[in-house]
Parts: structure tokens; C-alpha cells; sequence
């Protein structure tokens, strides 16, 4: 079965959906797909189940920020239709020094992904395909593990660079070499992280997240029962990069249980229930110098996402706005 569409977006991540809204509200037939099970990609928010219910857990991004004032329209709007709501000014070191600020700390309101929903509920997005070969027949072919096939004129590439870069050699479109170089020079930290229910609540100081102040072995704990998006108690705690890359690969239960122990102190209460999310690309920290990178030849193909207009939740929007603009502009 072949799927016909002017523009092909691969990943619902922020970025690709953002990119997709803006492209399909200027008139074009856009598609969205993923490999994931539901949209939002790194913006993830999963329902863990203990004895005392279910618990719901953000497990990527935590929190998003806005400093670019294009960025602030889309805000406003996600603040009105009531889809965000502020966190906080910050947050505690694990000493107790408090770390707050002008800068408001925004999430979804029913967790990260109640944003990407949000984006998602009027375009057409294909959850649970994973694309494995991208070639140029005349126009592009994309086609899935499940042997569906997407033609499109022309096709924004947002998933982490690497990965974008393996789709690109997977058939037989050709980058300039300067371009291929600058792209393959993108780096991600890993991030390791434990999801985990509650036999009561923690003890993390209002408004419930901590910053270390050693990030090795943790970097992050959150408590999503004060942050508004479980009804459960249950914490998210992420460890630090070099804990991440040293041990990625290891017995995940075993380093999961290190990073509880590690995290005891803090938490305060017993763990019920827990998994595990290793996240190979987290962060970027090697970024491109653009919001996003194109090409016109064989096709319009354009990379977008976090490590092109800032390594965070805003950024990667922003990435997405301006490949679309320059998509639409062309
Ligand atoms: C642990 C962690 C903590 C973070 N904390 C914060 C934070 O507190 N604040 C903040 O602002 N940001 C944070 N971030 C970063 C933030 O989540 C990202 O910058 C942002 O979500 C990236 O969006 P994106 O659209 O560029 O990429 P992604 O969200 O990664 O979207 C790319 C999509 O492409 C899909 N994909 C990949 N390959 C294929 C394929 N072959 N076929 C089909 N689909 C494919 C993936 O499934 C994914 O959904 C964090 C990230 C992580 C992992």
C-alpha cells in the first residue's frame, strides 16, 4: 500500500508535530509518522500500575522554559486552550539551597505528552511505523518495517541526527560532504532513567523536583504526585550522563536498584513498583549551527529538531517552525 502526501514528516516528536501544524494550516497535505506507540517522542508520559492504583510518570523532558519570543504565541495558546500550566520558578539542590528564578517552568497538564496530543489531534500520524529505508524514485519513498510505502514530494527528517543519518544511508540519496560531516558531528548525552511508584509520598521539598548538587550518579529527581500529573506517588529520577554512558548497557534491573539506593535519602518512602527508560539520545550536546539543515537536490529534504535551534523542549519547536517556514517559502 502506498501513501501519497506532499510533505512526509518522520517523528512526532515536538518537532515534527509543530513543523506538521504549521504546514498543514498553510494548505498542504502533510503526514506524520512514528515509530513510537503514541506521539510525542521524548516528551513521554507513562502509567505505571502498583497495589495502591496507577501512577502517571514523565519520563523524558520534565519541564520546558521560554525564552524565544516566537516561541511565546504557541505558549499562550497551549496556556489558554488549558493543555499547560506552570510548574514552578525552579527547584532545591539536594542540600537544600534554593534555585529559583524570573523563568516559569511549564508542563502538560496531565503529564509531557498532553502537548504532543494536543498537536497531533487534527493531522494525519501513523503511530507505530518505523520507516527503514528512505530512497528517490522521482519523488520520495519512504518504506516501513511493515511494508508500507510513503511518497512525497517533499520530507522533514526529525529524529535524533544519528538516527536520521542512518535513514539516509539506508538508499540512495547523497548529502553534499560538507553537510554530511557537520550533521554526523552531532552528539547526544544518554540518560538512564527510573520510573517508580510509591508506597507514600516522598519527601522531596515543594515544588517537588531536586538537582543534585553532585549530577554523578543522579541528576534529576522529580515527584510527579506534587507536580500535578500522578494522583499516585511516584518519582522519576534520572541519572547523570557519565553514570548513563558507563552503564548503559548493563543489567538494567541492577542499575536500577543502584539508582533507587541512590536515591533513597531524598525520596523518603519505599519503593512499590518500577521501570526502566534508557534513553540513547537524551540531550544533544554537540549542536548544528542552524535551526535546521536542507537540501534541494534530489527533493526538498530538510533535518530538524532539538539539536538544531536549542537542546531543549523549546528548541526543537522552534526547529520545527523554521524548517516549515523555509519549506513553505521555497
Ligand atoms: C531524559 C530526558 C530529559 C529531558 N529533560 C528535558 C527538560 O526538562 N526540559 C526540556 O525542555 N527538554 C528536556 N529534554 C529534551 C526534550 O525532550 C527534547 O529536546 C525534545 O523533546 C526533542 O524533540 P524532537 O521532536 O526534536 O525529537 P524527539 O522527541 O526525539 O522526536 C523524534 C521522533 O522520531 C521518531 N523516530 C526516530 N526514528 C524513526 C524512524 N526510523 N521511523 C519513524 N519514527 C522515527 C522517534 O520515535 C521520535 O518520536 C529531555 C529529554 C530526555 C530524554
Amino acid at each position: 500500500m502506498t501513501i501519497d502526501t506532499q510533505c512526509l514528516i518522520i517523528g512526532a516528536g515536538i518537532a515534527g508535530l509543530v513543523a506538521a501544524q504549521r504546514l498543514q494550516s498553510a494548505g498542504l497535505t502533510v503526514t506524520v509518522v512514528d515509530k513510537g506507540r503514541g506521539v510525542g517522542g521524548r516528551m513521554a508520559t507513562r502509567r505505571l500500575t502498583s497495589p495502591d492504583g496507577a501512577a502517571r510518570i514523565d519520563h523524558g523532558a520534565q519541564y520546558f522554559t521560554n525564552y524565544d519570543p516566537q516561541f511565546t504565541p504557541m505558549l499562550a495558546e497551549w496556556l489558554a486552550v488549558g493543555i499547560v500550566r506552570k510548574w514552578s520558578n525552579g527547584f532545591h539542590a539536594s542540600d537544600g539551597t534554593p534555585h529559583f528564578n524570573q523563568t516559569p517552568r511549564y508542563v502538560g497538564t496531565d503529564g509531557m505528552t498532553t502537548i504532543p496530543k494536543y498537536l497531533a489531534r487534527n493531522l494525519d500520524v501513523y503511530t507505530g511505523v518505523t520507516i527503514t529505508t528512505l530512497r528517490w524514485e522521482g519523488a520520495f519513498a519512504a518504506a516501513a518495517k511493515d511494508g508500507r510505502l510513503f511518497s512525497a514530494e517533499s520530507l522533514i527528517l526529525t529524529p535524533p541526527v544519528p538516527q536520521s543519518l542512518a535513514l539516509i544511508d539506508s538508499g540512495n540519496v547523497v548529502l553534499p560532504r560538507d553537510l554530511r560531516h557537520q550533521l554526523a558531528q552531532i552528539e547526544y548525552d544518554p540518560c538512564f532513567a527510573v520510573l517508580a511508584t510509591l508506597g507514600s509520598p516522598s519527601r522531596l521539598p515543594p515544588p517537588g523536583g531536586v538537582w543534585p548538587v553532585h549530577p554523578e550518579p543522579i541528576s534529576w529527581i522529580a515527584d510527579n504526585q506534587q507536580k500535578g500529573v500522578s494522583d499516585q506517588p511516584a518519582v522519576t529520577i534520572h541519572a547523570g550522563p557519565q553514570f548513563s554512558r558507563d552503564h548503559f548497557d548493563d543489567d538494567p534491573d541492577a542499575v536500577a536498584n543502584r539508582l533507587i539506593a541512590a536515591a533513597d535519602a531524598l525520596v523518603g518512602a519505599d519503593v512499590l513498583t518500577y521501570q526502566v527508560q534508557r534513553w540513547r539520545y537524551s540531550i544533544p550536546v554537540q549542536m548544528f549551527p542552524a535551526r535546521f539543515a536542507a537540501i534541494d537536490q534530489p527533493g526538498k529534504l530538510l533535518f530538524a529538531g532539538d539539536a538544531f535551534a536549542g537542546p531543549r523542549v523549546e528548541g526543537a519547536a522552534m526547529s520545527g517552525l523554521a524548517a516549515a517556514d523555509a519549506l513553505l517559502a521555497a
